[in-house]
């Protein structure tokens, strides 16, 4: 099973995300999340069930961009399948002007050039989730500001957990079954990953891998970036898992970190 991380998703990128969509629905199954998480238990049952048909893939959008509404959502719908959506409060919660200032000081922090079209760079308004989440998308939780988790004082971690995952419960009506900690692979303490245990199904990490659904646990979920301006050559070497090799010591590390032993066979 694969999980892809994908952050924006502009309006002039809409065509190049389809053809990625085209190539990888040949190759994969696209499912949602109640799908994923079924498909994990049966294969962990049922360790044949795999090899019978294409590999299950999950796409998942950080930061809850407008632009995830407005392109993403309907472009996977028109595939038949539904995405996870991780929101930041915050974010949601500026005006215009806060927007486009949070956006590239708390989430695109690269220092490069604005990329965005002026209008693009904001957030989700809490109505367009609740929409998303009528219309079958799973809304997640990515921590209520945009924090890095492993810089955060520890008395700022409920706040940033688990206050965040209320909010956006407040907003879809439904339970926050998903978080996924910003930043990089190891922007993650495991005092912070207790308490995302406690108060979701699903934790996702910014680290590549292919999920083992019989080694590994859904409290620590690999995402591989694959962004939609890839090009083909790049998203396919992606998609194939040819770059997992390169963060084995990586996945390794953060499970010893975490204290998430695989499970043995
Ligand atoms: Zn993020």
């Amino acid at each position: 099973m694969l999980v892809i991380e994908v952050h924006e998703t502009p309006e002039r990128d809409e065509r190049l995300f389809r053809q990625q969509l085209e190539w990888a629905a040949r190759h994969f199954t696209l499912v949602d999340l109640p799908t994923f998480a079924r498909l994990w238990q049966e294969y962990r049952t049922n360790p044949r069930a795999p090899s019978k048909c294409k590999p299950p893939l999950l796409f998942t959008f950080d930061d809850g961009r407008l632009n995830n509404y407005s392109v993403a959502a309907p472009v996977l719908e028109s595939f038949g399948t539904r995405g996870v959506f991780f929101v930041v409060p915050q974010f949601v919660q500026c005006n215009p002007q806060e927007a486009r200032q949070f956006y590239y000081s708390r989430i695109d922090t690269r220092q490069l050039p604005p990329s965005l079209p002026e209008e693009e760079a904001c957030s989700m308004t809490p109505q367009q989730i609740a929409d998303l989440s009528r219309r079958g998308h799973s809304v997640g939780n990515h921590t209520y500001s945009h924090v890095n988790l492993a810089t955060l004082p520890e008395s700022q971690l409920h706040h940033e957990i688990v206050d965040s995952a209320a909010q956006i419960a407040s907003w879809t009506g439904q339970p926050v079954d998903a978080f996924a900690w910003t930043f990089s692979w190891d922007s993650i303490t495991p005092v912070a990953w207790k308490l995302i245990q406690q108060h979701h199904r699903f934790c996702f990490a910014p680290c590549p891998g292919s999920v083992d659904c019989r080694a590994d646990s859904p409290n620590l979920i690999w995402r591989t970036e694959v962004e939609v301006v890839y090009p083909p050559s790049e998203f396919r070497f992606m998609y194939a898992g040819l770059a997992n090799p390169l963060w084995r010591r990586k996945r390794e590390r953060l499970r010893a970190t975490l204290g998430d032993p695989p499970t043995p066979r």
